[in-house]
């Protein structure tokens, strides 16, 4: 066993918001001597098979994978997937209804404002975002382009907040949900960056932690660009006490987030390639269990 064998278990393409395809993400990382990749695009798998196809041709372990934005404490919470090819098509099925189901929710919004008077396009919107998922955000800058509002807070506390003239819900899914629906496709549920995790009050990250392992949840990502070696630790305390499995990742978003590399973070991020070979071994065990 090579003992400096690495990998990047989490990285962005043009399928969501990085820069590079799929394929030239694998090319990267074969460049870059990484012995495995997984392309975890913002909710969507529709990368993962041209991924996997590069990967066998160019020699690196390509693991599916998918980042999914769920709400937790009123604030957006990312969780991951690996290792879920069987169940991929219903998995991508729900992905596709939740972003449709914030799609459907801008339609709404910008109808209403142009009922109220306030001349704004889904095409302005949608410009404002860039190709990234189409949110509210994009459209307060919108209305404060026009001068609909004076600041951004206005546009919420008017139009877009809970219970103000233009809002409307949406689907959401829970972190609860998405491990289920990772695990429900065969796949290894592992909770994104925990620095980042939003706690209701009162609550701390080993009491979110111990009830998503009751929903299923099998791993937590220690290593990222992000972390401190300190909170690293921490976090593989976390995992270890839970019997988790200890993933890691950059976050290589391409040229978007120029000072994020593939593999090595900001510089200092290594990832045992330990970690890839761990979410293959969960999957499998997953597999045995279906008998
Ligand atoms: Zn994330
Ligand atoms: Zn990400």
């Amino acid at each position: 066993m090579n003992q400096l064998a690495r990998c990047d278990l989490h990285c962005h393409s043009t399928e969501s918001d990085g820069t590079l395809t799929p394929r030239q993400l694998v090319e990267l990382a074969r460049d870059l001597n990484l012995r495995s990749l997984s392309l975890t695009d913002h909710d969507t798998i529709a990368g993962v098979e041209e991924a996997k196809k590069a990967g066998e041709e160019l020699g690196v372990r390509v693991l599916s994978g998918v980042e999914i934005s769920v709400e937790y404490a009123g604030k957006t919470v990312h969780m991951l997937g690996y290792c879920f090819d069987a169940g991929a098509a219903k998995l991508q099925e729900e992905l596709e209804r939740l972003v449709r189901g914030r799609n459907e929710r801008n339609v709404k919004i910008v109808q209403r404002l142009n009922e109220l008077g306030l001349a704004v396009t889904l095409e302005e919107v949608e410009a404002e975002a860039g190709g990234k998922v189409v949110g509210r955000p994009h459209i307060a800058r919108v209305l404060l382009r026009h001068g609909y509002v004076q600041t951004w807070e206005e546009a919420f506390d008017k139009y877009l907040a809970r219970g103000a003239a233009a809002y409307f819900e949406r689907l959401r899914f829970t972190p609860h949900d998405a491990v289920a629906l990772i695990r429900e496709a065969g796949g290894v549920a592992v909770l994104a960056h925990p620095k980042y995790v939003a706690l209701h009050e009162g609550e701390t990250l080993d009491d979110i932690v111990q009830s998503l392992v009751q929903a299923g949840l099998e791993g937590i990502e220690c290593y990222y660009t992000e972390h401190t070696p300190e909170e690293t630790a921490q976090y593989i305390e976390l995992a270890k006490r839970y019997n988790l499995v200890i993933t890691g990742g950059s976050d290589f978003h391409g040229d978007v987030k120029p000072e994020i590399s593939l593999g090595s973070g900001t510089g200092a991020l290594f990832i045992p390639d330990e970690c890839a070979d761990a979410l293959v071994e969960r999957a499998r065990r997953h597999e045995s269990k279906c008998g």
